[in-house]
């Protein structure tokens, strides 16, 4: 799901749903219940949402869009903790690993995707046996941490701003966390909240959750800018790993809405 396929499920919308289609399929990135919902408004359908990567198709949605069914025909799945042990299903691991079964020139065994993914425990009630991921939180460099207000150091899942952010009225959103704030930008915004609502919002929920973030920036942009591989990922982290070079962090562009600075 991306910037691009929200603009055409507008656009259907406003056409009263003349665009014909056969069925509508998201893939390469996480698609949140907003997404969902605003494409279902605009087809009438939900989208079968599809989850794979570039080495493999790891799964896709069946007819009861009530998780992903891995192609356990073709790859053979592990969902595991940080250092490796198997994760049961209904807990969050924090990398699949992969086997993958139909590559005959370059193997692939035990290949890491650090996705944040978690099995099903239930079976799929469509009677399909294959293993069903009942939600992918994105990327574990997805996780953003911050100095906790109690001391130490507190993560914030992806997920966390889906809420927050999901029913702001706006094309796409992304957060990105940079060496000194946390960057919001919003494409297409409409929204009766001013950007200075949204970063006091922000601040108030990520302190809520004992986070200490130095600013919250939020900027009206044209686009969502896309990585080489062409992805725009909800959220990001563009803080140094310890160990690594400090960096100065990517420029900042588009029209500036408003900030909240912290001491
Ligand atoms: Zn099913």
């Amino acid at each position: 799901m991306n910037e691009a396929f929200q603009a055409i499920a507008q656009a259907a919308h406003a056409l009263a749903r003349r665009l014909p289609y056969i069925i509508v399929m998201t893939v390469a990135e996480v698609l949140t219940g907003e997404q969902r919902a605003r494409i279902e408004r605009a087809w009438g359908h939900l989208p079968y949402n599809v989850y794979g990567s570039t080495e493999s198709p790891i799964a896709a949605e069946c007819e009861r869009h009530s998780g992903l069914h891995i192609f356990e025909d073709v790859i053979i799945p592990e969902v595991v903790d940080a250092a490796g042990n198997p994760v049961p299903p209904g807990e969050y691991g924090e990398r699949l690993v992969i086997t993958v079964l139909f590559r005959r020139t370059q193997p692939l065994i035990r290949y890491e995707i650090s996705d944040l993914v978690r099995l099903s425990p239930q079976p799929c009630s469509c009677g399909r046996t294959f293993a069903l991921v009942d939600d992918i939180q994105g990327r574990v460099e997805e996780v953003l941490t911050f100095d906790g207000l109690n001391g130490g150091r507190v993560a914030i899942d992806p997920i966390f701003f889906e809420p927050l952010l999901g029913p702001i009225r706006a094309i796409a959103w992304q957060v990105v966390q940079e060496p000194t704030e946390l960057v919001v930008r919003l494409s297409g915004l409409s929204d009766d909240m001013s950007c200075q609502q949204i970063g006091l919002m922000l601040d108030r929920a990520l302190r809520a959750r004992g986070a200490l973030v130095p600013k919250v920036t939020v900027i009206s942009v044209d686009r969502i800018p896309r990585t080489a591989g062409g992805k725009a990922p909800l959220v990001k982290s563009n803080v140094p790993r310890i160990g690594a070079p400090v960096g100065s962090g990517s420029a900042i562009e588009g029209k500036l809405c408003s900030w909240t600075d912290r001491v």
